[in-house]
């Protein structure tokens, strides 16, 4: 079925400024409350929150398969499992009714009144009810940078690396919507030099991670697995993923059995799901891999996505600070990999399952994502435009994370991911 949503040429009636991340040609979906505390399924263009329940109950989607009460949920969890031929339907119709050539909700000034709300009137809320949630570690640079600072320069990638796109599973309960205010943790810490005792008390190398994620549809039963060539049919979109991470409790605590109470306080996501399919023009080609992967890991096409993400610093009432500028093309492992190899043992995929790709970092030293490799573990301290300093995050300072992608002919993005660090709560033992 042709993606008719994806078509450059196309124009909405609605007003849109330039550059919006939210062209007609995005179509993203999401879950908001609105001014009425009614909480619904939508889509948004431009600066407009698109009613999606409103839509089906005035008749917009007769003709495409639906449930009644499909889009009047407040997860995405059963759209999503209804597969990607709906998905793809319900894209195109929006675009349909959206578009400067159709006058059926154009015209219809009381049909408008209960479809559309300016993004201001609506609260963004968690898209999904995320199942379980998957964290990868999936940027060579990332992997090597880390390697050399946790443990040795001389083989900073572990020799499973270049064979196994690595993961670990996280905690779904953290995960949060942009806005959402952060608590610095609190947790333990490496003994001091010359003592016994672990330290305790809040994080003080308390970072981001640049990271995207991937939302799945219910894709294989226990003892099955997803065959590579099969994998993508199974993402329904992707949103910007801020892990949040404390270095100092991760230090101490990951060994043997790896990441826990440094990761599992919060991560931040953008609330629009960009969909695959709005996705398809990002196309690049996968990242040379060397030494070739197990036959069940090899993919041929293009399978990496052009997508340029962004990681900022507000300190309290200053300006901000762009303090990196990676994209999604530089993940080493694809998605489709990484889902193929977390199904090979007959692990099953749930639908609204969250796959975060790892922290994402690039060649260059204005790319890495992440505070750790950007300040190389706070030995060079990032300058801020407002004339500060940060090692590591400190509290009161907002954390914003944008992605977008862009050819010749349409730019879409995410929005934003946005999170605000609050001092840690007292404590006393
Ligand atoms: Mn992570």
């Amino acid at each position: 079925m042709k993606i008719t949503a994806n078509n450059p040429n196309r124009k909405s009636w609605l007003k849109i400024t330039p550059n919006s991340d939210f062209p007609i040609q995005n179509i993203p979906f999401g879950v908001f409350l609105t001014r009425d505390d009614i909480i619904t399924i939508g889509t948004r263009i431009g600066d407009y929150a698109i009613d999606l329940g409103a839509l089906h109950q005035l008749g917009y989607f007769d003709g495409i398969p639906l449930t009644d009460d499909i889009f009047l949920q407040d997860t995405l969890n059963d759209f999503i499992a209804d597969g990607r031929k709906t998905w793809r339907l319900v894209r195109n119709r929006i675009a349909d009714i959206f578009d400067v050539t159709n006058g059926q909700l154009r015209d219809s000034a009381e049909h408008k009144d209960k479809i559309i709300f300016r993004m201001e009137e609506v609260e963004m809320l968690l898209p999904v009810s995320v199942g379980d949630y998957t964290d990868f570690y999936a940027s060579k640079e990332h992997a090597t940078n880390v390697g050399s600072l946790f443990r040795d320069p001389e083989n900073a990638l572990l020799p499973n690396w270049l064979h196994i796109p690595i993961g670990y599973h996280g905690r779904s309960s953290s995960i949060v919507p942009s806005g959402t205010p952060i608590r610095r943790p609190i947790g333990q810490t490496k003994p001091a030099e010359g003592t016994n005792t672990p330290g305790f008390g809040p994080s003080k190398a308390l970072d981001f991670e640049l990271e995207m994620a991937f939302i799945t549809t219910v894709a294989n039963d226990l003892g099955d697995r997803i065959p590579i060539e099969e994998a993508e049919d199974s993402i329904f979109g992707l949103v910007l993923f801020n892990d949040w991470s404390a270095r100092d409790i991760q230090a101490w605590e990951y060994v043997p059995l790896g990441p826990f109470l440094g990761k599992n306080f919060a991560s931040t996501i953008s609330p629009w799901i960009v969909t695959l399919d709005a996705l398809e023009p990002f196309r690049v080609n996968n990242p040379k891999q060397e030494p070739k992967p197990l036959p069940y890991l090899q993919q041929a096409g293009k399978h990496s996505f052009d997508i340029n993400l962004q990681m900022a610093i507000m300190p309290e009432d200053k300006e901000e600070t762009v303090v990196c500028n990676s994209n999604f093309k530089y993940m080493y492992w694809t998605m489709a990999q990484q889902l193929a190899h977390h199904t090979v043992n007959g692990c099953p995929i749930e639908s609204g399952d969250m796959m975060g790709s790892g922290t994402i970092s690039g060649p260059t030293k204005d790319s890495f994502g992440s505070m750790l490799e950007l300040t190389w573990r706070g030995q060079n301290p990032l300058k801020l435009n407002d004339g500060g300093e940060r090692k590591f995050i400190d509290d009161n300072d907002t954390i914003i994370m944008r992605g977008y992608a862009k050819n010749d002919e349409i730019r879409i993005g995410f929005g934003e991911c946005i999170g605000k660090i609050l001092p840690a709560t007292e404590f006393k033992k």
